[in-house]
């Protein structure tokens, strides 16, 4: 099940490497980075959740013990990069609670430094997909960002001053739960009206099959459907339009970012998503231009490569 391929370019010897690992609720993607960036391996395998939290955690180690038999004996493996969604808490290692892993309170730093014997630094997926694109892709350079990930569920990486928040608790950039529909469906969060209700992959589909379309429509087909003229699909898309595009509108009045790049796995929509959320976003602006909204450059490798970046940023503290 295990996918590894060769990347951007030959293996240098005598280099120092890092491996960056993203955890995510459905695969854990892996890579093998020198300090440039540059990526010399990468694996996929599915994420076992189904086998519980312990599994998890195996399936990271393999992840990264396969990836370590690939370094040259010249070069040298330095550190681990490792991302998981939820709540994190950087500074002690810990993934507070991701409740796609089955993971609460859980020391996942010490337990992969433990297995591997080298610095682990422990971080958050879309923060870290958003650093990936502010050092290496769409917004190097600039410094007032909202880094988005559109997939199975919505956050954000919001960057400012050229660095990226994670808040006074580590939850900054919930954007998924922004509250846009008043008296909306209820979120598994608690709350009702949330833009994740409305705009996540996971909801395109099941609001798809819930209005009497077909189960099962991944929510690229779901967005296809609405531009080939489906108007049952074309009502679900509308919903995720305006959802995401209110919830933009609050972040733009209140941060004024310069660009809004979108990731995650909808991104591969392209033009699709971007035009009629372009749109929407300008509508709801009536005295101020709004930003640039385009796509991140790494798409779902970011997570890995923001990792890796990460990896390298805990030697140098
Ligand atoms: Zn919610």
């Amino acid at each position: 099940m295990t996918a590894m391929r060769r990347t951007e370019g030959p293996l240098a010897a005598q280099r120092d490497l890092v491996i960056g690992v993203d955890v995510g609720g459905t695969t854990v993607k892996a890579g093998l980075f020198d300090s440039d960036g540059v990526e010399y391996r990468h694996s996929e395998r599915p994420t076992p959740r189904h086998l519980g939290p312990d599994a998890v955690i195996t399936t990271t180690l393999h992840a990264i013990v396969e990836l370590r038999a690939q370094v040259p004996q010249a070069a040298r493996l330095v550190a681990v990069g490792l991302v998981v969604p939820g709540v994190v808490d950087a500074q002690q290692g810990i993934a507070v609670y991701a409740a796609n892993l089955g993971w609460q309170q859980l020391p996942l730093r010490q337990i992969v430094a433990d297995a591997v014997g080298l610095p682990v630094i422990l971080d958050h997926d879309v923060r870290a997909a958003g650093l990936a694109e502010l050092e290496l892709g769409a917004a190097q350079g600039l410094q007032e960002i909202l880094f988005v990930a559109l997939g199975t569920g919505v956050a954000a990486a919001v960057i400012t001053r050229g660095q990226v928040s994670a808040g006074a608790t580590g939850r900054a950039g919930e954007l998924g739960h922004l509250p846009v529909f008043p008296e909306g469906e209820w979120c598994a969060c608690g709350q009702r009206g949330c833009t994740e209700t409305y705009a996540s992959a996971a909801s395109l589909s099941r609001r798809y099959s819930a209005a009497g379309g077909i189960s099962d429509v991944p929510a690229q087909d779901v967005i296809s459907r609405a531009a080939a003229g489906d108007p049952l699909a074309a009502g679900i898309f509308n919903d995720a339009i305006t959802a995401l595009g209110r919830a933009l509108v609050n972040y733009v009045l209140l941060m004024d970012p310069e660009l809004i790049l979108i990731g995650g796995g909808m991104a591969a929509s392209g033009a699709v998503l971007l035009d009629p959320l372009t749109r929407q976003v300008q509508a709801g602006l009536a005295w101020r231009p709004a930003p640039t909204i385009s796509k991140g450059t790494f798409a779902g490798d970011a997570g890995r490569r923001g990792a890796g970046i990460l990896a390298w940023h805990g030697l140098k503290v």
